[in-house]
């Protein structure tokens, strides 16, 4: 079964049509699971600039969401409220953690209790996710995104994406699938 997938991205453009390939596959899912407690959990790793957040700008667009996206950099988390195709209502929390100082942080924020919610379907997309520590829970999806080895080519990116649980297996399936 397929546990990794790479991507190489030539450009932005290319890492938009990756991430537009991969909303597919989520959507699918949300399809496929139209119960209240369907969630989704995705890191994002990778050095300063690699494009987490442009990633997830990309993505939650490709979902069909038409608001801001800001970077959670100083609020830790930011709040999205998408339709899903079927008129459900997905309720995404981005993270970022890096200015985080350790795991109590967003424990004693309350912001662990975002994957666990049962009002709607959830996407949670953690940036940092390595700032958590032992309190992250099982990722479905860990994708790193990577800088060129060779600085000549500034604006090529490989994004990585491992599948850690059966969910996200599927996704990766789905992914893989023409
Ligand atoms: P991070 O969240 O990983 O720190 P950002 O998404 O904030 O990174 O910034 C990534 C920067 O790299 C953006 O300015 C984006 O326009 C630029 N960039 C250049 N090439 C690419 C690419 N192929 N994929 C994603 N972003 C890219
Ligand atoms: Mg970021």
């Amino acid at each position: 079964m397929a546990k990794i997938h790479t991507i190489h991205c030539k450009d932005e453009t290319s890492t938009a049509e990756a991430v537009k390939a991969l909303s597919q596959a989520i959507l699918h899912f949300y399809a496929d699971h139209p119960q209240k407690t369907a969630s989704l959990f995705v890191s994002l790793d990778g050095d300063l600039g690699t494009g987490k957040t442009t990633a997830t700008r990309y993505l939650l667009k490709a979902m069909g969401y038409g608001g801001k996206v800001k970077s959670p950099t100083y609020s830790l988390c930011e709040e999205h409220m998408l339709q899903l195709p079927n008129h459900h209502e997905l309720q995404v929390f981005h993270f970022d953690l890096y200015r985080m100082q350790g795991p109590s942080e967003w424990q004693e924020a309350g912001l662990l209790e975002h994957f666990d919610h049962h009002d709607c379907a959830t996407l949670c997309i953690v940036e940092w996710p390595q700032k958590a520590e032992h309190t992250l829970p099982v990722m479905d999806l860990a994708i790193t995104l990577m800088h060129p080895s060779d600085p000549a080519s500034e604006f090529a990116r490989t994004i990585e994406i491992v599948a850690l649980t059966p969910k996200g297996e599927a996704l990766l399936i789905q992914l893989s699938t023409p």
